[in-house]
């Protein structure tokens, strides 16, 4: 038998029904590939090695009572980003100013999941606040890439995405708010998705930039993707910005789904997403992907979303702007790091905050205070809100009237080396150009690996729809994955 680790989610379900292993077996044997590979990877920044096997012990109480009747995650191994809060579990968004901290409460997506029968098995690493496009801006140090360890495996949510490319758990949830599920799903090689803002409920997520951010997830296939995701999507009253629409079941969707459902499906390809200066063998893989898409019956279309260029710069205008005012209930008092060396509540203050947070984050605070404060909001932070409107409407137009789908690259780059781009915020600005537009429009997006660069690096392509059209990218996705037949789990059996 395939080791345990590299099995499907179904796989993992089929066995766990015809009692070919035990829940706590299979968690036992995920553990066991965390133990061993962690210190090199540092994906993870707590294991919940007890918590967890005792729940592994709980889901087969479960599986013996209801058997294929218990909820689909019974005894299913689930990862946690370190910025959704677990009650009981320390939480430290990668922080050395949360330190100790221990949430009272679970996320309402992680609440979800253990609803839904998983187990959590250890909290990831992150860049610190999920400010980061390669996880090297984390209290916990670096996180290194299974393709290559010198390489990033890019961020924020690059503990999640490698904690599923090696094997360590089968699912894992992250936070996207420019990028961060589908960047380092790219470039780890594993699928990642972004649902429509509202779609999944942000309570327990601590905020960064409340307008963009949103719960999803990571996973080898589409199909394991589509069940995590429907898991945790949903209305939910503690978060008002969370949607009342329907949650298909997207796994059965993608069951049914044939090719032939790609017939007549109209791919927009925007010219502005293929730019000088991006890597050729990524812009090469991403146009060779349209080719397979044709092949299974789309019709490919060239579209413009004329504001694409100022994206970026409308990005980091607005969220350090939120940033800065949801990272200033950080103050040494209620919770987390307190500095010692004060002699008045101001410097309490002041020295909690400047030795607790790291440069990127004081530089996004520094960025987002100067941009909304008197004489500069007109300037900057209202011209960027109306960017954001333009870039909507863009989106908008396209999907009235040009295609159903849009696909372009996912990162401009495949994994860059650690410490390239660390010292140049810029610079690292830029590995995000792809993915934060989709944010501004809270649209949903796929990230999923189309192949690998001559250097054996995964590259991945970026399916984007309409609000809530995320079964049309989940079957365009998975027809294309079968087609194509990228090994996701290559480097969990490695
Ligand atoms: N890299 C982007 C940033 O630093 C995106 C982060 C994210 O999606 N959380 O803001």
């Amino acid at each position: 038998m395939e080791r345990l680790i590299s099995l499907s989610v179904s796989e993992m379900r089929n066995g766990l029904l015809q009692k070919d292993f035990s829940a706590v077996e299979l968690t036992q044997a995920h553990l066991q590939r965390i133990r061993k590979t962690n210190e090199e990877f540092n994906s993870f920044i707590s294991i919940c090695e007890d918590a967890a096997l005792a729940q592994a012990a709980a889901a087969e109480t479960v599986l013996a009572a209801e058997q294929g009747a218990s909820p689909a995650l019974t005894g299913i191994p689930v990862a946690i980003k370190d910025l959704l809060l677990t009650k009981g579990i320390e939480t430290t968004c990668a922080s050395k100013i949360l330190t100790g901290f221990i949430p009272p409460y679970d996320c309402t997506a992680v609440a979800k999941l253990k609803e839904a029968g998983a187990v959590i098995i250890g909290k990831t690493n992150l860049d610190e606040f999920a400010m980061g496009s390669s996880n090297e801006y984390s209290a916990y140090g670096p996180v290194r890439n299974p393709w290559n360890k010198s390489c990033v495996p890019g961020g924020s949510s690059g503990g999640s995405a490698v904690a599923v490319c090696l094997g360590q758990s089968p699912l894992s949830l992250g936070t996207d708010t420019g990028g961060s599920i589908r960047q380092p799903a790219s470039l780890t090689g594993v699928c990642g998705m972004k649902p429509t803002y509202g779609r999944v409920s942000r309570y327990g997520a601590v905020a960064y930039a409340s307008s963009l951010d949103q719960i999803g997830g990571f996973a080898r296939s589409i199909e394991d993707l589509a069940l995590l995701i429907r898991t945790i999507s949903g209305k939910d009253p503690n978060d008002s910005t969370s949607m009342e629409v329907d949650v298909p079941d997207y796994l059965a969707e993608v069951r049914t789904a044939s090719k032939t459902q790609l017939q007549g499906l109209r791919i927009g390809v925007p010219k502005e997403y293929f730019i000088p200066g991006m890597q050729e063998e990524v812009e090469k893989s991403c146009l060779a992907s349209l080719d397979v898409f044709r092949h299974l019956g789309a019709e490919i279309v060239e579209i413009s979303l004329p504001h694409t260029e100022y994206a970026l710069a409308a990005y980091y205008i607005i969220t350090p702007a939120e940033a800065s005012s949801n990272l200033a209930r950080y103050d040494g008092v209620r919770y987390g790091f307190r500095s010692q060396d004060h002699d008045s509540l101001a410097e309490m203050f002041e020295r909690t905050r400047a030795q607790g947070f790291g440069a990127e984050v004081k530089r996004r605070i520094m960025i987002g205070s100067y941009v909304l404060s008197a004489g500069y909001y007109d300037a900057y932070y209202l011209k960027a809100q109306q960017v954001r409107t333009l870039i909507i409407n863009d989106f908008k137009q396209a999907f009235a009237n040009h295609c159903d789908v849009i696909l372009t690259p996912v990162s401009p780059t495949t994994a860059f080396k650690i410490g390239e781009k660390a010292d140049s915020p810029l610079t690292m600005y830029l590995a995000d150009i792809f993915t934060v537009p989709i944010n501004l429009a809270g649209l949903p997006g796929l990230s999923l690996p189309c192949g690998l660069d001559s250097a054996g690096l995964p590259v991945g392509i970026q399916l984007v729809g309409p609000p809530f059209a995320e079964p049309r990218l989940f079957i365009a996705a998975a027809a294309f994955a079968r087609e194509v037949a990228f090994d996701s789990r290559k480097m969990a059996l490695s």
